[in-house]
């Protein structure tokens, strides 16, 4: 260990089910519109055409099972998604080694400032005041793919209040696990640590102080989340 000229940083890591040890977190990429219908109801072309991703931060995921609402917006939006954790990585994965790669699997949201996303979409701006904001990943607790398997299929869905609002199924995403692994890898050294959020379903909406959300993949534990 080396001296800092700061206090150190302290790494930020997910808790694992089943286990005391922990999951420390690298990188977090997350890919846009990988389910035609909700491609189409950002206006978007559900075509299948090269994928796009953007980064959250590590410390962007919380597993307190609260969402403070955040500053400098006044539409929030939930984004139901599913986490896969990387154990291993490297360049050039192909798609069929790429689940070799995979720790573990959770449910997670991506929780997006809807208006400033939509400000810096108009302006060609990149979109991370929209996305990568504090505690914007809320997540559930990890679980082994040694003990799951690798979820492919399988319903998604996304509560408030009780009230559904996002349902699908992880069959219909337009880059499957493998894949977003696989492209990925020919654009970043990808490494131990770090996590892909795997798009959203239709239904993206609106959330307000109280609410609560509980997202569902099946196969995973709930994830419920009180915005606050
Ligand atoms: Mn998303």
């Amino acid at each position: 260990m080396f001296a800092t000229v700061i206090d150190p940083i302290p790494q930020h890591s997910l808790a694992v089910d089943g286990t005391d040890a922990r999951f420390p977190v690298r990188r977090v990429y997350c890919i846009g519109r990988n389910y035609a219908a909700h491609t189409i109801e950002m206006g978007g072309d559900p075509d299948r055409e090269a994928p796009f991703f953007f980064q959250k931060n590590p410390d962007n995921l919380d597993q307190s099972g609260a969402f403070p609402y955040p500053v400098k917006s006044s539409d929030v939006h939930h984004e139901l998604e599913m986490l896969v954790a990387l154990k291993s990585g490297g360049t050039s994965i192909t798609v069929e080694d790429a689940l070799g790669h995979v720790y573990g699997y959770a449910v997670a949201l991506d929780m997006t400032r809807r208006d400033l996303q939509g400000e810096a979409k108009d302006a060609r701006r990149p979109w991370e005041i929209g996305k990568a904001f504090e505690r914007s990943a809320p997540c559930g607790p990890l679980i082994p793919a040694e003990r799951i398997g690798h979820p492919a299929t399988g319903a998604v869905s996304l509560t408030v209040n009780g009230d559904t609002r996002q349902t699908g199924d992880l069959d219909q995403m337009i880059w499957k696990v493998p894949e977003m692994i696989a492209y990925l890898s020919e654009y970043y050294e990808l490494a131990a640590g770090d996590v892909i959020l795997s798009g959203t379903p239709s239904g993206v909406a609106a959330v307000q102080r109280g609410d609560e959300m509980v997202a569902r993949v099946a196969g995973l534990p709930d994830l419920t989340v009180r915005v606050t």
